[in-house]
């Protein structure tokens, strides 16, 4: 590939709702552009976006994908970014990477949940955009109604700037409204016309020298209108409507156009600011070669036969093959070794990567998703990508003792590939528990373990950390005595118990006077004490909120030892309990939900199946925010229910509050559960 000035380049995500036609898009871009030879389908599983087991199996893509093509002296980078709401992170870092984005809607099922969702993405991060209606090839696809429906949703800076000619099995090709020299169907000739008018009359609105002329009465020409139409995209003020078909190649060689003129190049996007660590100042830094290197990881693979993959978008500067840079994120050098343009799986070594572009380079032993690379000398911190929080958990188990052993080290490099994955060891349930934002990526990541790393897992709902404690207080006696032949055994304390305030945790002293229990056995008795708080009588859970104390007992010269007061403890400990009327407790998460307002019922009927205390809501601007308490055995596939309810439109956050007494009819349930669970054992 030749080089390319920051001027010459175009960083393009494409978004859709799922199914739209991105990934038949990107293909069918690269081939009218010869970057390949092949054109490859979507439900062939040969495309060159969607090239990795897990995603050819789905048919969807699961990962970003980076597909360059050269086009008129213009290198476009294409992101082919996943549809599906669980890989929701690739898209937050196909966004950062790009300038602009192609919004996709699919003809026949026009604006969909996801498209909304991404516009609010791409609203975020302030992209310019273009919209390609696709699939006017199919049945039921109607143009026109897609674009009533964009207005509706978006606002009325969505114009179309073509129209199709005939649509379903008549679909024809796609006519320019800006272009005279376009044939145009005499049948299509009132339409052309009047959306002409309609697109002439948008933009010159935005432009205060075309709304003069334009009132005035003086035709506006072609040059003029183009020329506005690309600064009002660029500033986001208008979004032109283009259509046609991946499938059928129609309107492919326009969309290109329309992505080269339209959509800005890294310089229109103009500066980025970052951080400079040694003046703790905000610097402005420009998209330009010889401005100090500042270069984003937005994406990190690991692969085990190519070695980690660290693809990045250089903001200003530019990167070398066999050099070394700082990553200012992390305050460590790294050595760059040779860079790569990536398509699809393919890789072409480049020795430089210039301010604008995107590439990647292998090998990178500190750097993770997010970093800034820079020179040592003009450190430099870009903002890191906003990836959202894990909402979903599931328990990971390895089926074979030798997938135990890598399985730290296999879900370390899934979740170094996948920031929206979070994994760790459960302490109360001992569980290694894995976090994310649905189950079709807890299914990928289980795939991509045994594909990549050889490890076998089991996916399953993890356990509730619930506890016991008591309620009343009591006193508790045990006499653990053996004294028949030998070196005899004893022990005798005696207890208190009393039920402490939530969140209080065990707690054991002694007040033992007159050495009624000796001093030297206290330990043995706190040892006993503290080992029986592991497990309560009820269902085995930790006890808490419990304190105990030693008032009494008794000893013998010869036969008492500290293993019989131990037991002696841990005896009492049990007796006491099962006097002080257990109950359980389980895990209380504070959410926070929020949806658009519509929802407000389902969601609140939902939440009050599930035992929700709501703490708080605050409506407005068709958003609608809850806050609720909701006990964590209820919450375990809320990811999944909230998206049902609210067709994907619906998000949430939890994070744990604090424990309460379980209702009598589910501890029953609990209860009974754990001891089938232990007589099978
Ligand atoms: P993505 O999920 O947005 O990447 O969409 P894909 O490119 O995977 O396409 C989804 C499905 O729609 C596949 O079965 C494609 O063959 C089909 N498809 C894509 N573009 C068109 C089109 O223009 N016309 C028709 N009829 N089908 C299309």
């Amino acid at each position: 590939m030749q080089k390319y000035r920051t001027e010459q380049i175009r960083n393009v995500v494409l978004l859709s709702h799922s199914n739209a036609g991105k990934t038949s898009l990107c293909e069918n871009m690269l081939f009218q552009a010869k970057a390949i030879s092949r054109l490859g389908r979507v439900d062939d599983g040969t495309t060159t976006s969607d090239y990795e087991p897990e995603e050819t199996k789905r048919k969807i893509s699961i990962n970003l994908s980076l597909l360059p093509f050269e086009w008129n002296n213009t290198k476009v980078n294409l992101i082919d970014s996943p549809g599906y709401p669980d890989f929701v992170g690739e898209v937050k870092a196909s966004l950062r990477a790009a300038d602009g984005a192609v919004v996709i809607v699919s003809a026949a099922s026009g604006v969909e949940v996801g498209t909304e969702l991404v516009w609010k993405y791409a609203d975020d991060g302030e992209l310019p955009r273009i919209v390609f209606v696709n699939k006017i090839d199919r049945e039921n696809a109607d143009f026109f109604k897609t674009v009533e429906q964009l207005s509706a949703m978006f606002g009325r800076k969505c114009v179309p700037i073509q129209l199709p000619i005939g649509a379903e099995s008549k679909f024809e090709g796609v006519v320019d409204l800006l272009s005279k020299a376009a044939k145009t169907p005499q049948s299509l000739a009132d339409k052309i016309a009047s959306f002409r008018e309609k697109l002439v009359e948008s933009v010159a609105e935005t432009d205060d020298n075309l709304i003069t002329k334009y009132l005035e009465g003086t035709e506006l020409t072609e040059d003029e209108v183009r020329g506005a139409l690309r600064s009002a995209t660029i500033k986001g003020k208008l979004v032109p409507i283009l259509a046609g078909s991946a499938l059928q190649s129609k309107g492919i060689v326009e969309l290109i156009e329309s992505i080269l003129h339209y959509l800005p190049s890294p310089r229109d996007t103009g500066k980025t600011t970052a951080q400079n660590p040694q003046t703790q100042q905000d610097e402005e830094i420009e998209p330009d070669e010889s401005a100090p290197l500042a270069a984003l990881v937005f994406k990190t693979t690991a692969d085990p036969y190519v070695g980690k993959l660290t693809y990045l978008r250089v903001y200003s500067g530019s990167i070398n093959s066999d050099s070394s840079v700082w990553n200012a994120t992390k305050k460590r050098a790294e050595r760059i070794g040779q860079l790569y343009m990536i398509r699809g799986k393919s890789q072409e070594a480049t020795p430089q990567i210039t301010a604008g572009d995107i590439g990647a380079v292998a090998k990178l032993a500190e750097t993770g998703t997010s970093d800034t690379l820079c020179s040592k000398d003009h450190p430099l911190v870009l903002a890191p990508i906003e990836f959202p929080l894990p909402t979903l958990s599931v328990s990971v188990q390895p089926k074979t003792k030798a997938d135990l052993d890598k399985l730290g080290s296999s879900l370390a490099r899934l979740t170094e590939e996948d920031p929206t994955l979070a994994v760790r060891k459960d302490m109360d349930t001992a569980e290694t528990v894995l976090s994310g934002m649905g189950e079709a990526q807890f299914e990928v990541a289980a795939e991509k373990m045994k594909r990549k790393f050889g490890v076998e897992v089991k996916i399953e709902t993890p356990k509730i950390p619930y506890r016991e404690t008591i309620t009343v207080a009591t006193k508790s006696e045990y006499k653990h005595k053996k004294q028949t032949g030998g070196h005899g055994q004893y022990g005798h304390v005696m207890f208190e118990l009393e039920p402490l305030p939530r969140g209080s945790g065990t707690e054991f002293s002694s007040k033992v006077v007159g050495g009624s229990v000796p001093k030297n056995y206290i330990p043995a008795v706190e040892k006993g004490v503290n080992e029986g708080f592991k497990e309560g009588g009820l269902a085995g859970y930790p006890l808490t909120d419990i304190r105990v104390k030693l008032y009494d007992g008794s000893y013998h010269a010869v036969d008492s030892s500290e293993i019989s007061f131990k037991i002696a403890a841990s005896y009492a400990l049990k007796k006491g309990v099962s006097q002080g009327q257990p109950v359980l407790l389980e895990p209380i998460m504070n959410v926070h939900i929020t949806i658009p307002d519509n929802f407000t019922g389902d969601v609140m009927s939902d939440l009050n199946n599930k035992r929700a205390r709501v703490m708080g809501m605050s409506p407005g601007g068709g958003v609608n925010h809850i806050d609720a308490q909701v006990p964590l055995a209820e919450m375990l596939k809320y990811a999944t229910d909230l998206r049902a309810i609210t067709q994907g439109r619906g998000t949430y956050t939890m994070e744990y509050s604090h424990y309460e007494q379980v209702p009598a009819h589910i501890a029953q349930k609990i209860i009974a559960e754990s001891k089938k669970e232990t007589e099978k054992a």
